[in-house]
C-alpha cells in the first residue's frame, strides 16, 4: 500500500502545541513506510479566515522540519468538488434535499427531548417527493444515514469502536447557501488526496462515524484509522493557556531547539521502550502506530526543558551559533569573530549551563559586551571593596605570559597565594564582577583565559574607573 498520511489544520492564529504532535505522528507515520505527508488547509471559515494564521502553521512545519509532498491544499478552493459530490449523491438517491425552516427544526428538537428520539431531526424529507418542496426555502441537502444496524470503527489505539446507527443523524453535506460541511469536505478530499492513514486527536472519533456514512455512500475505501487522546497538562487536566504555552512558536521564541521540541512531543504520547532520547533517524525507524499510548499524556515542562538541554549540549557549536544571533541581536550585542572565537573556547561550561537558547545567550553575553559593562549592585561593591587586589592583579598579569585557557588557573592560584592567603575565593570574586558585571557565571579563571591579557586588564581597568 502507498501509504498517505495528512495534516489538515483549521488555521486558528497559531499552531497548537496538540496539533503540531498530530502532524509530527502523521509526518512520522509516512516517512516510515516511505509514503506521502500531505497537507491541506481547512479554511472555509472565511469570516474568520486569514493568512497570517496560515502562515503561522507552515512555520511551526517548516520549524519542526516536517517537510510535506506536494503543494498544500486549499480545502474552500475545492468547494465545487465537494458539491459535484453532493450532487452525485443526490443523483443516486443517498442524499435528499430538506426543506425544513428553522421554526421546525426548533419543534423537532424539543420533540426528540421530550420524546427521546435519538437524533433532532426526524428525517421528514428523506422519502418525500421534490414536488412537495415548499417555494419560499432554500433547501439543504442531507445524506441518508443508515437507519438499522452499527457502524464500526477499527481504530489503531481505541481498538473496535461503534455506534448504532440510530444515533447517527441525517447530518447536512451541503447548506443551503450551497456551500459544503465540514464533513463532506474532509471526507472527499482525503479520498481525492489518496490518504491511506487517519493519526488524529480522538476529539475527532466522533465525527468519523459520520464520515464513514459519507465514505460508504460514495464506496470509497475506509482509511485506518488511529485517533490519539489528547494532550493533558502537568495536573492531568486538558492542557490549557493556564498550564503554560500552547503555541509551537512561543517554544521557540523561549529558546526551546526544534529537535528537542520534536523529540518532547514524539515521547508525549508514543513510546519506545524507555528511549527518551530519540533522534529523527531513529524515530523515522522505529514510529508504529501501535506503539502510540492508550491514555492521555501529560505535559511536563520540566521534562522539556531537560531535554533541551541535552540537545543544547550535544549541539555543535557554529549551529547554536547561528540559533542565537537574533537573540544576541536583540540584546543589542553583535557577535564579530573575536566573539565568536570566545564562545567557541567557552562552550563547554556554556552549553553545561544552559537549558535554553536564552540562557545560553544570558550566559554567554558577558563575552560580547562593550565596556563600559553594567553592574549589578553587588558585583560594583565587590569591585570597591577590592580595589587593591585588582590593581596588583593588572601588575601581576602584566608581568607574566599571555593567559590562556590552559595557563589561566595555575597563574591565579599563584595570585592567591601571593595577595589572598592563598584564597581563590577572594581572588575569582572581584575578577568576576569585574569581568562580566555580576555575581554569578561560568568559571571565572577559564573565562579569564579565553578572554587573555589584554581583555581581562581593559575590563579590569574600566571596573575600577566606573565603580569608585
Ligand atoms: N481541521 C481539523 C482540526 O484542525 C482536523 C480535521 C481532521 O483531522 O479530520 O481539528
Amino acid at each position: 500500500m502507498n501509504v498517505v498520511t495528512r495534516f489538515p489544520p483549521s488555521p486558528t492564529g497559531f499552531m497548537h502545541i496538540g496539533n503540531a504532535r498530530t502532524a509530527l505522528f502523521n509526518w512520522l507515520y509516512a516517512r516510515a513506510n516511505g509514503g506521502k505527508f500531505v497537507v491541506r488547509i481547512e479554511d472555509t471559515d472565511r469570516k474568520r479566515h486569514s493568512e497570517e494564521a496560515v502562515e503561522a502553521i507552515i512555520r511551526g512545519l517548516e520549524w519542526l522540519g516536517l517537510n510535506w509532498d506536494g503543494e498544500i491544499v486549499s480545502q474552500f478552493a475545492r468547494a465545487d468538488r465537494h458539491r459535484e459530490v453532493a450532487q452525485q449523491l443526490l443523483d443516486e438517491g443517498k442524499a435528499y434535499y430538506c426543506y425544513c425552516s428553522p421554526e421546525e427544526l426548533e419543534v423537532m428538537r424539543e420533540d426528540a427531548k421530550t420524546t427521546g428520539r435519538p437524533t433532532a431531526y426526524d428525517k421528514r424529507w428523506r422519502d418525500k417527493s421534490p414536488s412537495e418542496a415548499p417555494a419560499d426555502i432554500k433547501p439543504v441537502v442531507r445524506i441518508k444515514a443508515p437507519l438499522s444496524g452499527k457502524t464500526i470503527i477499527k481504530d489503531e489505539v481505541q481498538g473496535e469502536v461503534s455506534v448504532n446507527n440510530e444515533q447517527i443523524d441525517d447530518f447536512i453535506i451541503l447548506r443551503s447557501d450551497g456551500t459544503p460541511t465540514y464533513m463532506l469536505s474532509v471526507v472527499v478530499d482525503d479520498h481525492d488526496m489518496g490518504v491511506t492513514h487517519i493519526i488524529r486527536g480522538d476529539d475527532h472519533l466522533n465525527n468519523a462515524f459520520r464520515q464513514q456514512v459519507i465514505i460508504d455512500a460514495m464506496g470509497w475505501d475506509i482509511p485506518v484509522y488511529a485517533h490519539t487522546p489528547l494532550i493533558h497538562g502537568p495536573d492531568g487536566k486538558k492542557f490549557s493557556k493556564r498550564h503554560g504555552a500552547q503555541s509551537v512558536e512561543e517554544y521557540k521564541e523561549m529558546g526551546y531547539l526544534a529537535d528537542a521540541m520534536f523529540n518532547y512531543l514524539l515521547r508525549l504520547g508514543w513510546a519506545h521502550g524507555d528511549d527518551e532520547i530519540i533522534s529523527r533517524k531513529q524515530a523515522v525507524k522505529w514510529f508504529s502506530l501501535s506503539s502510540l499510548g492508550k491514555s492521555p499524556a501529560n505535559f511536563d515542562f520540566a521534562k522539556l526543558e531537560n531535554l533541551n538541554a541535552n540537545y543544547i549540549k550535544e549541539s555543535d557549536i557554529n549551529s547554536l551559533i547561528e540559533l542565537t544571533k537574533p537573540i544576541f541581536e536583540q540584546k543589542g550585542l553583535t557577535i564579530s569573530d573575536k566573539k565568536i572565537a570566545y564562545i567557541t573556547a567557552g562552550q563547554d561550561e556554556l552549553k553545561n549551563r544552559s537549558k535554553t537558547l536564552l540562557q545560553f545567550v544570558d550566559e554567554a553575553a558577558f563575552y560580547c559586551k562593550a565596556l563600559p559593562l553594567e553592574y549589578e549592585d553587588k558585583a560594583a561593591q565587590t569591585i570597591k571593596d577590592n580595589g587593591d587586589t585588582l590593581r596588583a592583579m593588572i601588575s601581576a598579569l602584566e608581568s607574566a605570559e599571555p593567559l590562556t585557557k590552559e595557563n589561566a588557573m595555575p597563574f591565579f592560584k599563584q595570585f592567591a597565594q601571593d595577595h589572598a592567603d592563598g584564597k581563590l575565593g577572594k581572588v575569582g570574586m572581584p575578577l568576576r564582577a569585574a569581568l562580566t558585571g555580576k555575581t554569578s557565571s561560568v568559571s571565572i579563571f577559564e573565562a579569564a583565559g579565553i578572554l587573555g591579557t589584554e581583555d581581562v586588564i581593559s575590563r579590569i581597568n574600566s571596573a575600577l574607573s566606573q565603580n569608585t
